[in-house]
């Protein structure tokens, strides 16, 4: 162990961020805007507001101011369960027999089990700020619900989760968090809305998609007074509110002395990833540090690696605006036997801005090797990861491996998003020697291509 680096570099309560930083203010290229799928023209805040809170539209649409009071209730809340550590991964190391550096920041210290309670509780200020009664989402793995329902619980609002029929089944644990913080929780699609019954005729028999929840849940907000619809990723805003990883993060490693060589966060819609990257990608963009930033995909529902950088729509029933990122169109959905989360068809507009624009890379990995190093990491240092953080430890792990042969000193530092406590089913089939990979092909590929939105922009 190295004196002078402890394996846990906390903040003080008052170090704590009292900012969000919005990295779109650094940009040169901004990202491209959200579109009226009718009209093709971007988005107005009028337009925004019958869907998301004033507050939150604002946020959404500003690409310039570069940081953003975090309100004090807020601050209250997150000091709940924040600062969450930034640990240097020694036990790790020594497993791995690397000259390597590794550190990773761990979301997973509070009752949801991931980041996303960052980004909810947010949300949940805003709606209840603006006298809303209540607000609908959906959920995949049920995370982001689980969020939504402490933080909707905290604020006294209504919360209506449409969760993803297959994971409604394998994690009814999930199911009844959020229904004991009081949330009602529909499986999707269902017969509750009209779209899901549109899809239900046309899909007999599918274990739904995010793409499916978020249709129903936007159409519930819309049809019901005093809801609006409130997203747990891809938005910008949410990679404004997730910026308190990466703020955190940086006040640690300069306490420490360190500065990573290579940053790496597993990314579904982009939220953590956004986050975490924030103030690095900041300081090279303005041209004050380099750094190197790693996503990180299955190979089962590879987005930037394989996907098409076009607007697309967010949802299968094309009822929210046009996005701008890259995507694997909405109607795709992972292969069955894809248990690693991660399964959303597009990614956050502004990090596929940065990749498009070569700031950042991607790289995507198969769930057997996302498992075994998972097993690996949970065996040493002592916490069960999330399988969509295991993404962010694979690549981790090879990483460190490849210096052990070059003998480089890297400092890697990798986000942690989460725990796997919900995830034992996931776990089991790993562990009973059944996890199988499943990798589409072009022609797979082709087919959710193809209901890509003929825009020409
Ligand atoms: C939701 C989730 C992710 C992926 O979402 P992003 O928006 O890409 O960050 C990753 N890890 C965990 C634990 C999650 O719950």
């Amino acid at each position: 162990m190295d004196k002078n680096i402890p394996y846990k570099t906390y903040l003080n309560e008052n170090e704590i961020p009292t900012k969000w930083y919005n990295l779109r203010a650094d940009m040169k290229n901004k990202p491209a805007p959200l579109l009226n799928p009718g009209t093709l023209q971007p988005m107005t805040a009028e337009e925004l507001s019958g869907v998301f809170c004033s507050e939150l539209v604002k946020q959404e649409l500003d690409n310039d101011t570069k940081y953003f009071d975090i309100p004090e209730e807020i601050q209250n809340f997150y000091k709940m369960y924040r600062p969450s550590p930034l640990v240097r991964a020694y036990c790790l190391e020594k497993a791995l027999d690397t000259p390597a550096h590794i550190y990773y920041k761990f979301e997973g210290n509070n009752t949801s089990g991931s980041h996303k309670l960052n980004s909810a509780i947010a949300q949940a200020y805003y709606a209840k700020k603006q006298g809303l009664k209540g607000v609908t989402t959906e959920t995949g793995a049920g995370q982001w619900g689980t969020a939504l329902s402490m933080a909707c619980s905290y604020f006294g609002l209504e919360c209506k989760v449409y969760m993803v029929k297959v994971s409604y089944e394998q994690k009814p644990f999930r199911r009844e968090v959020m229904r004991t913080y009081g949330a009602s929780v529909t499986p999707s699609p269902s017969d509750t809305t009209n779209v899901g019954r549109k899809i239900l005729a046309e899909h007999p028999g599918t274990t739904g998609s995010l793409g499916c929840a978020i249709s129903e849940a936007v159409e519930v907000a819309t049809t019901s007074e005093g809801y609006r619809y409130v997203l747990g990723s891809v938005l910008n805003q949410v990679v404004l509110h997730q910026s308190i990883i990466g703020l955190e993060s940086k006040i640690a490693f300069d306490k420490i002395g360190v500065k990573p060589d290579v940053i790496i966060g597993c990314a579904g819609g982009g939220s953590n990833l956004g986050g975490l990257i924030a103030p690095f990608m900041g300081e090279k963009l303005r041209g004050e540090a380099d750094y190197r930033i790693v996503a990180v995909e299955p190979a089962s529902c590879p987005s930037f690696t394989r996907g098409k950088f076009a607007y697309d729509f967010c949802d299968t029933g094309m009822v929210c605006p046009l996005a701008k990122m890259y995507t694997l169109g909405s109607g795709f959905i992972p292969s069955p036997n894809h248990a690693g989360g991660l399964r959303y068809h597009g990614m956050s507009s502004i990090l596929s801005q940065l990749y498009h624009d070569k700031l950042m890379e991607a790289v995507s990995v198969e769930q057997t090797a996302v498992f075994d190093a998972a097993t690996q990491f949970a065996r040493v240092e002592g916490i069960l990861p999330a399988p969509e953080s295991s993404h962010a430890i694979r690549v981790a792990i090879d990483e460190a491996l490849k210096c052990k042969e070059t003998g480089e000193e890297k400092n890697i530092f990798f986000g942690l998003t989460g725990t796997g406590y919900f995830d034992m089913v996931a776990y089991q089939k790993y562990n009973d020697g059944e996890m199988t990979d499943y990798i589409p092909t072009d022609d797979d590929l082709a087919v959710g291509f193809a209901g890509l939105p003929k825009t020409d922009l």
